[in-house]
C-alpha cells in the first residue's frame, strides 16, 4: 500500500506540526480513504473500527473547519458509550493541542446533568456524547445545535443496537439542513443504510478492508463437543497463553457472568463486563482490567465497546459471533500496535456453519487445532501483578493523580514506580499498586491526608 503523508493534504500548519509531534507520520488506511472527502466537505460514510485511526480522521476534519472565533458548537459526536465518548474527546484535545482556545465538552448519561448545564453556559466549540443525554439536553433546551456545521455518528452500528435510534432521530431533527453528517460503523445493517439515505446526502463511502487485521493476528480454531468441555478448552487455552490481559466474549449477558463466576471458581483473576452492571461496577471493572488488577475480562460485544486498552495478548470467543464483522471487530482488539496478536476461537457442531462463513471470509479452511495437553489444568493460573485500592475523593473534592502519587510516596512510602494507573472519577478514584506493597499503600494512604483531609480506602478484591 503506498503510504500518504498528512502533508499531503490541505491542512492547517499548526495541525499539522502537532501530528508529527504525536507521531502520526502517515495516514492510516482510513484516514487516507475518508480524510480528502472529509475536508472536501462530504458526507462520508466509513467502515472503521476502533484501532483503525478514525478518531483522528473525523477528528482532524472538525479542527481544520473549525471557526475557533466563534465560539458557537460547531461540531456534534455522538457515541454509543461514555467510555469512548471520553476517549474521542481526549483523542481530539491531542490533536486540537496545537490551536488555542478549542473547547471540546462531554455530555454522558451516568453523570449528573448539572455541572452539565453549567459547562454549556460557558460555551464550547465541540460537543461529544452519547444520545440519551444530548437529547435531554435539547429537550430542556440547555442545549442547542442551531450553528451546527458537522454531525459525526461514530459506532453507529452499536448506538441502534443500544436502542438509541428514536433519540438519534430527536437530535438530527434538530440540527440545522445545511450540515456535514460523517457516519462510523463496523458493520452495515439495513437499519445503518435506511438511516444514511434519510440523514445523509449524496454520501461517499469508504470500506477498508480488514486484511491487514486477518494477517497480523494469529487465529485458532477449536471443536468441542458440549458445554462441559467448552469451559475445560476455555481454561487450557488461558492456562497456555497466561496472558497479562484478555478478553473472552461471550454472546449473552447470561452466559458472560456464568463464565465469569466458573473461571472465578478455578482460581482466574476475571471480571464479568455485560450491561446489567450499574454504571459505577462498570467503570471500576474497566478500571480494574485497564490497570492490571486482572487478568480476565469476560464480556459480551457491547459491553467491551470503549474498552481502552493498548494491547490486549489474547482474544478468545466462547462461541463464534453472531456474524463476520462482529468476529473481525472482536479479534482486532487484540495484538494492537504493531504486535502481533493471537485470537482463539472455540466452537461447537452447531456453529458449523458460522466457521465456514468464517472460513470464506478469511479464503481459508478452517480447521479444528488440538486443544492444550490436560496437563495444564494441574497448574495454577496467572495472577495479576497491581492491586486496585479505591479512594472515596474524586474530582469534586479537587483530587488530583499528582496528589495520589504524593501521599503514596511520601516519606515510609512506596516508590513511584510501584504505582501504576491512576483514574479520578467524580466522588471516587482508583490507584493500580504493585501487589508486593499492596499493605504499605494502605497504611500510607490510611495514616496520612489528600489534600488536607481523610479519606476512606480500601482494597478491592475478588
Ligand atoms: P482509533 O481507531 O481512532 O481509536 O485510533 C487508534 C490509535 O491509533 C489511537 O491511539 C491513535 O492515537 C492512533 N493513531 C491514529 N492515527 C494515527 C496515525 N496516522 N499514525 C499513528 N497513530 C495513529
Amino acid at each position: 500500500m503506498t503510504q500518504l503523508a498528512f502533508s499531503s493534504l490541505k491542512l492547517h500548519a499548526d495541525l499539522l506540526k502537532n501530528l508529527s509531534s504525536l507521531g502520526y507520520e502517515v495516514m492510516t488506511p482510513i484516514q487516507a480513504q475518508s480524510l480528502p472527502h472529509i475536508l472536501a466537505g462530504k458526507d462520508v460514510i466509513a467502515q472503521g473500527q476502533t484501532g483503525s485511526g478514525k478518531t483522528a480522521a473525523f477528528g482532524l476534519g472538525l479542527l481544520e473547519k473549525l471557526e475557533v472565533k466563534r465560539f458557537r458548537i460547531q461540531s456534534l459526536v455522538l457515541c454509543p458509550t461514555r467510555e469512548l465518548a471520553d476517549q474521542v474527546a481526549k483523542e481530539i484535545r491531542r490533536l486540537a493541542r496545537s490551536i488555542h482556545n478549542i473547547k471540546t465538552l462531554t455530555l454522558c448519561g451516568g453523570m449528573p446533568f448539572g455541572p452539565q448545564v453549567g459547562s454549556l453556559e460557558h460555551g464550547a466549540h465541540i460537543i461529544v456524547g452519547t444520545p440519551g443525554r444530548i437529547e435531554e439536553h435539547l429537550r430542556k433546551g440547555t442545549l442547542k445545535l442551531n450553528d451546527l456545521k458537522i454531525l459525526v455518528l461514530d459506532e453507529a452500528d452499536r448506538m441502534l443496537e443500544m436502542g438509541f435510534q428514536s433519540a438519534l432521530d430527536a437530535i438530527i431533527e434538530q440540527t440545522p439542513e445545511q450540515r456535514q453528517t460523517l457516519l462510523f460503523s463496523a458493520t452495515f445493517p439495513d437499519q445503518i443504510k435506511s438511516i444514511t439515505s434519510r440523514i445523509m446526502l449524496d454520501p461517499v463511502q469508504v470500506a477498508v478492508t480488514s486484511t491487514h487485521d486477518d494477517t497480523s493476528i494469529e487465529q485458532h480454531f477449536y471443536k468441542v463437543d458440549d458445554d462441559e468441555q467448552r469451559m475445560t478448552a476455555l481454561r487450557l487455552l488461558l492456562l497456555q497463553h497466561s496472558p497479562e490481559s484478555a478478553v473472552v466474549f461471550c454472546n449473552t449477558k447470561r452466559e458472560t457472568q456464568d463464565v465469569a463466576d466458573e473461571l472465578a471458581d478455578y482460581g482466574f483473576s476475571v471480571l464479568a463486563l455485560h450491561g446489567d452492571l450499574e454504571q459505577r461496577d462498570r467503570d471500576q471493572t474497566l478500571v480494574r482490567f485497564a490497570n492490571k488488577s486482572a487478568a480476565v475480562l469476560v464480556a459480551t460485544d457491547v459491553a467491551a465497546r470503549g474498552l481502552d486498552i493498548d494491547a490486549l495478548d489474547l482474544v478468545i470467543n466462547y462461541h463464534i459471533a453472531r456474524d463476520t464483522e462482529v468476529h473481525t471487530h472482536r479479534i482486532g482488539r487484540t495484538g494492537r500496535a504493531g504486535s502481533k496478536g493471537v485470537a482463539c476461537s472455540i466452537y461447537s457442531d452447531k456453529e458449523h456453519y458460522k466457521v465456514a462463513l468464517l472460513g470464506d471470509y478469511l479464503d481459508r479452511i478452517i480447521e479444528s487445532e488440538p486443544l492444550p495437553p490436560r496437563s495444564l489444568l494441574d497448574e495454577s493460573p496467572r495472577q495479576p501483578s497491581m492491586t486496585t485500592i479505591q479512594i472515596d475523593g474524586g474530582k469534586k473534592q479537587k483530587i488530583r493523580p499528582g496528589d495520589i502519587l504524593g501521599a503514596l510516596t511520601g516519606k515510609n512510602g512506596i516508590t513511584g514506580k510501584q504505582v501504576g494507573k491512576i483514574h479520578i472519577f467524580e466522588n471516587w478514584a482508583y490507584v493500580a499498586i504493585d501487589h508486593k506493597v499492596i499493605n504499605p499503600a494502605l497504611k500510607k494512604l490510611v495514616d496520612g491526608k489528600l489534600k488536607g483531609r481523610s479519606f476512606r480506602v480500601r482494597q478491592l478484591r475478588g
